[in-house]
């Protein structure tokens, strides 16, 4: 039999159960379907784990370098992963059965449990269910991709999923892709004990920021002690015994890596091969990507697609805001739409990178006239007597409107005081609003006027 609903989401990732929230709120009846963990990617196996593991390198590393502070600790620093990973389950699983229980005593909410699949443009089955209704939302999400390099059929691999039933010191971490999930994993590891080597097959680290954010992450890394390795033009692999062999085929140095465990953080891919789509009439892209419009409307009348599956954004918080975005539309005569957002994320190493805008090359390349700021963390005094001076941020304006254009803070606290600019970068306000303001001493938001005050040309190139 089929039930009939006032709406239909496909996912509980970032979207979804905040626009049920919403549709049940207006007075709708709202079906909700997930075919495994209530959360999602951020709650179980990105974001809010990876951090929660980061906060424990954190403290071992901190306990290391605790002799810096005058601090003494004599004995050795060891690591009891199954701690670590009992404190990250712990806080992830409180997150998924919040978001669970939140939905299942969601008044006018009926939750199912399955994979969920077009038959139709109003129909989707669930098992032996089916539910129709005129509005359907997709927040089906992405996974890893496990690309088609030689010998990878024979090699034991982890993912970002899989790395989390890990509960023990991988004696060396061979990590393919030097983007941010395998950035993250790097230094994490490395402070828990492992030997950490990243394989990026391009010239440079978290390559689609400036080269010299680039560089200043790599530095920060090496300094640590994990071995990176760029240009790995021809990645493959074998096995000698219990030891995984990369091949890594770079212009310098062993042309193998042998380690313990593989991870493989080479992109993603969205979860929309298994949806039905084409029994709905919904266009995906040549990646497999659902093609929305500026106001998230698919190809389909009445369908909807929220999250990593469009392909215009790869965040909790841009999913997130499509949820917000539809929910406007829909419900308050709000034609809000994507591109009024500003790019904005953090990469969470230590220190952090902040990013808000457009990069300083791709100000360059825009061809208008700017102005750019910089200080070394060095000169941040907050930084300097948190023994954390590593990194810089920088700032750029359009010389004529004096509007902020884009900045990167790669410095401790830089993922929360990026915030002071992307919030005058909403409000479209000139540079000058931020270096008049007096902020709080001492903080690393502090310096953000006086950068501004040291404005330069930014060169051609
Ligand atoms: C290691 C890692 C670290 C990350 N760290 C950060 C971070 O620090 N900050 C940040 O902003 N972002 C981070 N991200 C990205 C972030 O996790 C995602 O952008 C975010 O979860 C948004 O996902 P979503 O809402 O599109 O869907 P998801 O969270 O992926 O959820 C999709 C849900 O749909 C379900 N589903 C899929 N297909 C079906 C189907 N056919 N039927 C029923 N259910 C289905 C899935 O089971 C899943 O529960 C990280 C990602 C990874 C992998």
């Amino acid at each position: 039999m089929t039930k009939t609903y006032d709406a239909i989401i496909i996912g509980t990732g970032q979207a979804g159960p905040f626009l049920a929230q919403r549709l049940t709120a207006a007075g709708m009846k709202v079906a909700i379907i997930e075919r495994k963990l209530f959360g999602g990617t951020c709650v179980n196996t990105g974001c809010i784990p990876t951090k929660t593991m980061i906060a424990s390198a954190y403290a071992a590393h901190m306990v290391r370098r605790a002799a810096d502070f005058g601090v003494v600790n004599n004995g050795p620093v060891s690591v009891d992963m199954k701690l670590v990973k009992s404190r990250k389950d712990a806080i992830s699983g409180q997150s998924r059965t919040g978001v669970e229980s939140w939905l299942r005593g969601m008044t006018n909410c009926t939750v199912y449990q399955g994979h969920g699949q077009f038959d139709s443009s109003n129909e989707v089955s669930v098992g032996p269910e089916r539910v129709t209704a005129d509005r359907i939302f997709i927040n089906v999400g992405g996974r890893a991709v496990v690309p088609q390099m030689p010998g990878i059929e024979g090699t034991p691999y982890l993912t970002n999923s899989s790395m989390m039933d890990v509960d023990f010191l991988p004696r060396h971490l061979i990590i393919i892709g030097g983007g941010y999930i395998g950035l993250e994993f790097a230094q994490m590891y490395r402070r828990f004990g492992s030997e950490v080597t990243i394989i990026e097959k391009a010239s440079r680290l978290a390559q689609h920021e400036d080269e010299d954010i680039s560089t200043a992450i790599r530095e920060i890394l090496e300094h640590e002690g994990i071995n990176v390795r760029l240009n790995a033009t021809c990645i493959g692999f074998s096995r000698r015994g219990e030891e995984i062999l990369a091949d890594v085929d770079c212009t310098s140095g062993d042309r193998k890596v042998s380690g313990s465990h593989l991870l493989l953080a080479v992109g993603r891919r969205p979860n929309t091969d298994d949806l039905g789509l084409a029994n709905a009439g919904v266009a995906v892209d040549k990646r497999g990507y659902i093609v929305v419009d500026d106001q998230l409307r698919t190809s389909a009348p009445g369908i909807w697609a929220l999250g990593d599956c469009n392909g215009r954004g790869a965040f909790t918080h841009t999913s997130f805001n499509d949820a917000e975005i539809v929910g406007a539309n829909l419900l308050d005569n709000d034609p809000r739409k994507v591109s009024d957002r500003i790019i904005a994320y953090a990469l969470y190493i230590d220190p952090p990178l902040g990013r808000a805008g457009l990069t300083e090359e791709e100000v360059r390349k825009s061809g208008r006239r700017a102005l750019i700021g910089r200080r070394p963390m060095t000169k941040v005094g907050r930084a300097v007597e948190k023994g954390e001076a590593q990194g810089f941020m920088k700032i750029i304006v359009d010389a004529h409107t004096h509007e902020i254009l884009g900045a990167a803070i790669l410095g401790t606290g830089g993922d929360e005081a990026i915030h002071s600019i992307l919030d005058v970068m909403y409000a479209r306000a000139p540079y000058t609003v931020i270096r008049r303001a007096m902020h709080i001493h001492p903080t690393v938001s502090e310096l953000i006027p006086t950068m501004l005050g040291e404005l330069e040309p930014l060169s051609v190139k």
